[in-house]
């Protein structure tokens, strides 16, 4: 059974074989579809909202409408 994840950073679905892992210190395991997702997320700790390859991107930034969607949207999903 191939299970489809999709990327932390950019929200795209990662190809079954392909992506990259990242454990954190706290032990969650953290998938991306490519370098530069998880160099945007780990090491520069950029918001994927503010970026408009990404799925999450929302042109107008309006935090306290984006908080409560966001956490929904993620649980909607699968
Ligand atoms: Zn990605």
């Amino acid at each position: 059974m191939v299970r489809i994840f999709q990327c932390a950073f950019c929200g795209h679905d990662i190809e079954p074989m392909t992506g990259i892992s990242f454990v954190r210190k706290s032990g969650q395991l953290i998938r991306f579809c490519s370098k530069k997702c998880r160099r945007s997320l780990i090491d520069f700790k950029r918001d994927p909202r503010k970026f408009k390859w990404t799925k999450k991107y929302t042109p107008k930034m309006q935090p306290s409408v984006i908080d409560e969607s966001d956490s929904e949207n993620e649980q909607d999903k699968t």
